[in-house]
């Protein structure tokens, strides 16, 4: 038996519910995630439905390009729980009834003062030179097949017995036979600009992280007007790993300027959040378009009453004028989604609340209300301190939640801005 520590993981997630009724396969990304921390790298993720051939082909193709195969589900009692089945074909080792696991299954139901039903039988069918995985949360056990260049993990699909099971495996064979070598990863976090400007600016970066030792490896995520970039090393030392993380990060950060918001995984809510309890100010709001959102959003981070006061909701224009102080002529003159009037349900959130800090969102989150001169995903978005008002023209470009959700991630970082001394109304690229 080979005792070459895995480098390479495979994983199968089977269940026919995870295709056709929009179950989501949330085992494979804890898995994923246990693997990375393990230094193993997951290089294939599929989910197979419940039909015995094309299992025994997923797990062929794994068992040829991964050093492990973990698979999750199908290994209940029923006739479509075909794991074992199909993995003793795809290995051509036989199965056998294990009376141990037959025994545990049979007093899981007498203690709970039922006969065993037939059907569990096969539960304790036991793979040719498998070792089988204690499943403290139900019957069907899991089974561990070492092979000459890797080995195949078992597990069952609901997530409160897989876990358990896999953390056994961590801590057991896995943690024995994974290399020295482990996956390290740093990150930040950019409000306000475009996935595109942030690889423009990083690219001069990347040949020097490429060739440093250990190399570092990035991917930009965007998401929802934030934009996240994560870095990875591999090294057998953390010291090495870390340092050249460190040091990539500040050239990042520094390249980037103050659009990052964080180097320590913080959320934008946290930081904007941080900035006003550290100032002493207290924030108010007063939203159309988000109909509440960024409250809730503010609200997100434990102890934000310590900046937080409150706001209102004016979808209306009566509501706007009756609560947030909009005169009614500037609503005629300007239109309700405009920078007068965003500036002006600052200053009455402001003034009303009796905060420092007083934020405005008017914008068309759409579909329908968009016209040549406002269109759909125009929004305004102010902020009023004792220091400075400015107002944010956005053209979001998503549906009504992305555009919602835009103009919330853009109000918290006019927040953060403006506390930083940066102008808030510099448009987003
Ligand atoms: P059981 O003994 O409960 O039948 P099993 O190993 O056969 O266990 P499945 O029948 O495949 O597991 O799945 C049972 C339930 O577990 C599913 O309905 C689903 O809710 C959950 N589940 C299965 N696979 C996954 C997965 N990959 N991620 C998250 N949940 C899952």
């Amino acid at each position: 038996m080979s005792v070459a520590p895995f480098a390479s993981a495979e994983i199968i997630a089977v269940g026919s519910e995870l295709l056709a009724l929009g179950r989501v396969d949330t085992n494979s990304g804890v898995i994923t995630a246990r693997l990375a921390a393990l230094g193993i790298d997951v290089v294939a993720r599929s989910a197979v439905g419940d039909q015995v051939a094309h299992l025994e082909m997923a797990v062929r193709t794994a068992v040829r390009r991964a050093d492990l195969v973990v698979l999750t589900g199908g290994l209940g009692p029923t006739d479509d729980d075909l794991t074992r089945q199909a993995v003793a074909a795809a290995l051509g080792r036989r199965m056998y009834e294990d009376p141990e696991p037959l025994a545990r299954i049979a007093a899981r139901f007498a203690n709970r003062g039922l006969p065993m039903p037939e059907i569990n039988r096969r539960q304790a069918m036991v793979i040719d030179g498998a070792v089988l995985i204690d499943n403290p949360h139900g019957t069907a056990p899991g089974q561990w097949i070492d092979l000459e260049t890797g080995a195949v993990a078992m597990l069952p699909g609901p997530p409160r017995e897989m876990s358990p099971m896999l953390d056994a495996l961590v801590s057991g064979v896995l943690g024995a036979r994974a290399g020295a070598a482990r996956t390290f990863t740093r990150g930040l976090k950019v409000a306000g600009r475009s996935e595109s400007h942030v690889e423009t600016v990083l690219q001069p970066l990347y040949p020097a992280w490429r060739s440093g030792t250990p190399s570092i490896d990035a991917t930009i995520l965007a998401a929802l007007g934030r934009i996240e970039v994560h870095l990875f090393a591999r090294s057998a030392s953390a010291r090495a790993a870390e340092q050249v993380l460190e040091a990539a990060i500040a050239a990042a950060a520094a390249a980037l300027g103050p659009c990052v918001y964080t180097t320590a995984n913080e959320t934008l809510e946290q930081v904007a959040g941080g900035l006003l309890r550290v100032n002493g100010w207290r924030v108010a709001v007063a939203e159309s378009c988000t109909g509440g959102l960024l409250g809730a959003s503010l609200t997100e981070v434990p102890g934000s009453s310590a900046w937080v006061e409150g706001g209102v909701i004016v979808y209306s224009n009566g509501l706007k004028t009756a609560l947030a102080d909009v005169p009614a002529a500037l609503i005629v003159a300007h239109g309700a989604v405009s920078d007068a009037v965003a500036r002006a349900m600052a200053a009455g959130a402001r003034g009303r609340c009796a905060t420092e800090v007083g934020i405005g969102i008017t914008g068309v989150a759409g579909p329908d209300g968009g016209t040549d001169d406002k269109p759909v995903g125009t929004v305004f978005v102010a902020v009023h301190t004792p220091h400075m008002a400015a107002c944010r023209h956005a053209r979001f470009v998503g549906d009504r939640t992305v555009v919602r959700q835009q103009s919330v991630s853009a109000a918290l970082d006019m927040i953060r801005l403006a506390l930083l001394g940066h102008d808030p109304a510099e448009p987003a690229r």
